[in-house]
């Protein structure tokens, strides 16, 4: 099994947890609820992992136009 670094700085100390993951889309910033990312507790850079990345995924093919359950308008 190969070992996660951050890509920001390289360091291993990593944790999962779920996250808000803002995204940029356009010029439009979308703030993604509950992704799984990894937390470098180095920089506080954040990586999404696959689980997350599937969700961010679903957010830009759909424009962000997926409902939540809370409708917000800009
Ligand atoms: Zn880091």
């Amino acid at each position: 099994m190969k070992k996660l670094s951050c890509q920001q700085c390289n360091g291993q100390n990593l944790k999962a947890k779920l996250a808000t993951y803002p995204i940029m889309m356009g010029e439009k910033q979308i703030n993604i609820g509950r992704v799984s990312v990894r937390e470098c507790l180095d920089c506080h850079e954040l990586m999404p992992a696959e689980k997350g990345q599937e969700k961010i995924g679903i957010h830009y093919k759909t424009g962000g136009n997926v409902s939540l359950g809370n409708k917000s308008s800009a």
